[in-house]
């Protein structure tokens, strides 16, 4: 549970309100034109793939290229954008799931006082029914998963979350709205690309004027990966820049086992790299579809993700990456 003042988490939670918040700091003040310009730059790039983009949003049979994180990811490789393996639930995204959804619980509920393992539990038997008919689901894991590893996850999703409770501050709600789990979608194009996510924590001043007074945190509970959380971040921020028309003034991954922030503050160019991304992973899906009919070959790169990828066993550049890699450390 939370510690009362003079504990040790206090000097934390201090410091996360100065520097994650920015408590008590000015807020930039923003142009309204420059959520417009950005929206402009996207609408002005994807209107140059022309009947490219027209093809490829017709291949999906929805008539619309939807652009997630995930999608973003999988630009590294066309072999794993053409073939990703499905999504299989394991011990440690189970882990990362089960405690988003506690952090979830305890920041809408006012649970400060609801012992850890209590909130987890809770936690757990919300994402045990949300759809235990599916046997992909995450419930359909849960309620098969043995008693000794379910407890052990319990376990240590309550340490995460007491982790968390120790160094997270109290945020007054008179003066700020509290919005977890938000799904923003924005579309584009006419209709024909979709971007969409689903934000941890959006932060919002009440007070309306011409500064940015909008925070996103996403919360990370494996191990950090500075660059490719950055990039995602990122996207949130220009997804709720898009979806809102205002640009939020920081944008945060809190690495919930660290206690740590890496945050981001809104200056000029930011958010211009995140636009060239979505762009291409748009470009890419266009490609792919040539790539498909064999009109084009695939651009192949190699590395971690390709265990993501169905075709990692018959693959020479994945090999050709794994023998790299290998090298660097036996050289290293
Ligand atoms: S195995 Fe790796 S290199 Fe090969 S197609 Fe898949 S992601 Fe690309």
């Amino acid at each position: 549970m939370t510690g009362g003042p003079g504990d040790g988490g206090a000097a934390a939670r201090e410091r996360l309100r100065t520097e994650l918040f920015g408590w008590g700091q000015d807020r930039p003040i923003v142009d309204p034109g420059e959520v417009a310009a950005l929206r402009g730059q996207l609408e002005a790039e994807l209107a140059g793939l022309g009947d490219a983009l027209h093809a490829a949003a017709t291949s999906t049979g929805r008539q619309q290229l939807l652009v997630t994180k995930t999608r973003l990811d999988r630009l590294t490789c066309d072999g794993w954008a053409l073939d990703p393996a499905p999504f299989e639930h394991t011990e440690a995204n189970v882990r990362g799931t089960l405690a988003h959804k506690a952090i979830e619980r305890h920041l809408d509920g006012g649970l400060e006082q609801v012992p850890e393992a209590a909130v987890v539990a809770d936690a757990w038997r919300e994402l045990a029914a949300r759809s235990p008919g599916d046997p992909r689901s995450i419930s359909a894991w849960l309620n098969a998963c043995p008693k000794e590893a379910a407890q052990r996850l319990r376990t240590e999703v309550s340490g995460l979350l007491g982790t968390f409770r120790t160094v997270w501050p109290d945020l007054p709600r008179q003066l700020v709205q509290v919005r977890t789990e938000k799904r923003l979608d924005v579309t584009l194009a006419d209709g024909t690309v979709r971007l969409q996510g689903t934000l941890d924590l959006l932060v919002d001043s009440r007070r309306v004027d011409d500064r940015a007074r909008t925070l996103i945190v996403d919360f990370k509970t494996g191990v950090p990966r500075s660059d490719h959380d950055r990039a995602e971040v990122r996207f949130y921020a220009l997804l709720a820049a898009l979806a809102t028309g205002r640009l939020p003034f920081r944008w945060a991954t809190f690495y919930v086992a660290e206690g740590r922030p890496e945050i981001e503050d809104l200056h000029g160019p930011t958010l211009d790299a995140t636009v060239r991304r979505v762009v291409d992973a748009v470009r890419q899906a266009a490609r792919l579809t040539a790539v498909r009919a064999g009109a084009e070959p695939p651009r192949l790169r190699g590395g971690l993700w390709c265990r993501g990828c169905l075709r990692r066993d018959d693959c020479d550049e994945a090999e050709r990456a794994r023998q790299e890699h290998a090298a660097r450390f036996t050289t290293g």
